[in-house]
Order: C-alpha cells, then structure tokens, then sequence
C-alpha cells in the first residue's frame, strides 16, 4: 500500500510517543493484513465488526482492494469518478451517494485518494488550491501564554454512531459546549482516522479523534486527539461495538456516553488556522490538536482498521502559517 510511504514515521524526537516506533510499525502490518483479509470471517470479536468488516472495506475501500485485483485498475475507477456537482457537502456527513447526482466519490488511495482530490470534483477546488490546508505536521511553535484553555461542557447523550463509508462518527445533539478562551462552540460530531492525520514533531500516532465544534457565526472549531496504543480503552469499546456493519446510524438510546471522556486529562494544545482534512477541504477551521494523548488497546486499533485500513490525509504544506503553544 503505495500510501505508507508517505506515513512512515521518523521517531526519536520528544513528541515521539514511547510505545510509537513499535505501534506503528505494527500498524503498518495490520493495516495491511486487515486490506488483505477483507471479506474473511475474523476469528473473533462482536458481531457488528465481524459484518463491518467486510462490508465496509469492500465497499469504499473499494477502490484499492479492486486495483489489486485488477490488471489495470485506472480504467476500473476513473469511469466511476463523477465530476458533476449539486450540492455542498456538509462536513464529514457523506451523502448515500451512488454519486450520479452528488459530489464525486472519494477516498484515501489510488485515483480517489487524498492527492487527487481537487481533480475529483470542482467543490474540491480548495483539496488542490487551498494555502491553509490540515493536518499538518507539529513540529516547532510559537509560545503564547494568553492563549485560552480548552474547558467542555459536554452533555452525557445516548450514542448515535454513524459509520459514513469513511469514518466511524458519532453524533452529537444540541446543547454541548467547548470553549477556548472567550469563544465558545457547540459539539456537532466526533469522528476517528487511523493513522493520525496530524503529526507531532515529525511523527503520526496509532489513530486521532476529532471533535467538530461551529460556533454561532458558523466558523469550526475542532479538537484533535491523538491515540496512542496502550489500555483498552471502555468509551472506544462501547462505540466500536455499536458501529454499524455498512453505512447507516445506529441509535443506542439506553447507552449514555460522554464525550468528554475521550480527552486526557491535561487539554493543552497547539493551535492554528486550517481546513476541513475531507472533501472539500474547506478552510477557515479553528484547530486545537492536544498535546497529550488517550490510550487504546491493539485489538481497539486492529477492529477499526479492519473497517477502515488507512483514512488520514497525508500532511500539508504549513505555508507562513503559525502554530502556537503554551
Ligand atoms: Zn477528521
């Protein structure tokens, strides 16, 4: 998979999480065995994930697992990539497109993945042309001790999980808020990549979470957390086991979670202006990614990577960008 080359990580330097170089290295191989296995009965594990599994993967990992198989992939995907656009693609939300009359089908490898994005569809544009663009890879910052902390206020809600053909997501209702400094953003949703998509100080972790925030004047805001292997980790547990098998949402009305509970404990971060990391990387997001991660268990890593082998998009380009710190 032609995408880990861009992944591999350079460990040593302080950001470099301890238990990294052996983890990732890991993930690299899992990532690989769960491409490999889709459509194989796992040998265990609850039942959602062993129907997510395939389902999912085949079904918009589609693309690359096909391109193995096939002589000449390119002709295979490029007749499928629409370019015809009608409708705004609201974050992280994709449409049940069989994309005739929606934005042009993505993904993250082979002709659909992240470097040809801009080419998929004109509302991508920014994918391509954007100067803010995320993640981004962490590596010095400027201290600024006026910065706000990050304080939630997050409401404990039933779980609503969404697995949208390219991440699991979890809905959030109304009245849950953050606030940094002076500003305040209610929580729409929270979604997870493997891979991390940010780095910090040149290197990735296992996975990263995002917590999507808008505020009133209809700016994002989003918190990155990344995920480091380690304890399993219950809240993960309670979500992964109720994702649904293929897209769809899956309302669990007797399951009260909280999102607070996927940040560590200290919620320092860095911040800098960026973009949507998906279709259509729109720019103008507030982004917060914490210093510190939360922990999950290899088979937690391993039961969504079955889902979803690789959905982060490769860093981008910092530009005169500024990150900062405290
Ligand atoms: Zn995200």
């Amino acid at each position: 998979m032609k995408t880990f080359l861009l992944l591999a990580p350079v460990c040593g330097l302080a950001f470099c999480p301890p238990a990294f170089a052996e983890d990732y290295s890991g993930a690299n191989s899992i990532s690989d065995e769960a491409a490999a296995l889709a459509g194989m009965e796992p040998a265990s594990g609850d039942e959602h994930h062993d129907d997510a599994h395939s389902e999912a993967a085949a079904d918009d990992y589609g693309a690359p697992l096909k391109a193995e198989a096939h002589a000449d992939p390119l002709e295979d995907i490029v007749v499928d990539a629409p370019t015809h656009v009608e409708e705004h693609v609201e974050i992280a939300v994709e449409h049940k497109e069989e994309a005739r009359h929606g934005p042009a089908h993505w993904g993250y490898v082979g002709v659909e993945g992240a470097d040809q994005w801009g080419g998929l569809d004109e509302a991508y544009h920014a994918c391509a042309a954007g100067v803010k663009q995320s993640p981004i890879n962490i590596h010095e910052f400027m201290r600024d001790d006026a910065m706000g902390d990050i304080t939630l206020s997050y409401q404990t809600v039933p779980l609503s999980v969404v697995n949208n053909g390219h991440t699991i997501q979890v809905n959030y209702p109304a009245g849950s808020t953050a606030s940094v400094g002076d500003r305040t953003f209610e929580l729409l949703q929270y979604h997870f990549h493997t891979p991390s998509e940010h780095y910090l100080a040149g290197a990735p972790y296992a996975m990263e979470v995002h917590f999507v925030h808008k505020n009133d004047a209809g700016k994002l805001g989003v918190f990155g957390v990344m995920m480091k292997l380690g304890a399993e980790n219950a809240m993960i547990q309670n979500i992964w086991k109720n994702a649904p098998a293929e897209k769809g949402e899956h309302v669990v009305a007797d399951l009260l979670l909280n999102a607070a509970d996927l940040f560590p404990a200290d919620k320092s971060d860095y911040t800098y202006h960026g973009s949507l990391t998906t279709p259509p990387c729109s720019e103008g997001v507030h982004w917060h990614v914490l210093e510190n991660p939360i922990e999950i268990s290899q088979k937690q890593l391993i039961a969504f990577q079955t889902m979803f082998p690789v959905n982060a998009r490769p860093v981008q380009p910092m530009g005169d960008r500024v990150v900062k710190g405290k």
